[in-house]
């Protein structure tokens, strides 16, 4: 896990969304190989083996996930609206083997939401083993791509107002996320704005 990644982790546990504190043990670059993440609020605590946080215990089973093509990781890229470098994007499951492509053609970091071991992290992707949660700090995602089993209730909060979220086509769009397009391979979503409170006026006296 890249150590830019660090300050934009939460707790996964129910409370109020709280930072973690990191044990950092070994480091290679600038990739943590090596640690703990500690929550102040709740005392759990998440190991990083490997380069991998866990926020779950990895999955033993392999899965058989094929390369995606220049193409197709050109199509991701468009739906992601990845035009300008930079920020986080997220990519759940099966979308794991567009991480180094995506990093290193478009030049943004890729966190990859997986239940298992399923990617080497390299220059520009990040690991996080996770089952249902969706450890990221409020809006830090500039776009994420779903795949089967995400955790569908917590993309709004992760996305960034505006930020493209990306489905296969069999999957629900979260609430929140306003449909743009979608063909017989996957739809494409945007973030909607977070409704901005009553102002309550005053009359002056
Ligand atoms: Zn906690």
């Amino acid at each position: 896990m890249h150590i830019d990644l660090l300050d934009h982790l939460r707790c996964p546990a129910d409370h109020a969304e709280c930072w973690l504190v990191a044990a950092i043990e070994r480091m290679a670059d600038r990739h943590v190989e090596r640690g703990t993440l500690g929550c102040p609020v709740c005392r759990r605590s998440y190991e990083i083996q490997d380069f991998a946080a866990c926020f779950a215990t990895p999955a033993e089973t392999v899965e058989n996930r094929a390369h995606p093509t220049p193409d197709e990781v050109t199509r991701l890229a468009a739906m992601l609206d990845l035009r300008v470098p930079g920020g986080f994007v997220g990519l759940h499951r099966e979308w794991a083997p567009y991480a180094i492509p995506l990093a290193f053609s478009f030049d943004v970091h890729c966190v990859v939401l997986d239940d298992r071991r399923s990617i080497r992290p390299a220059e520009g992707v990040s690991l996080l083993i996770v089952d249902t949660a969706l450890p990221l700090a409020r809006g830090v995602l500039r776009g994420i791509a779903l795949g089967i089993g995400a955790p569908q209730h917590a993309v709004h909060r992760a996305l960034r107002p505006g930020g493209r979220v990306v489905g296969a086509a069999g999957l629900d769009v979260p609430a929140g996320i306003a449909l743009m397009a979608r063909d017989v391979r996957s739809w494409v979503g945007e973030r909607l704005p977070d409704a901005t409170p009553v102002v309550s006026l005053a009359r002056p006296r």
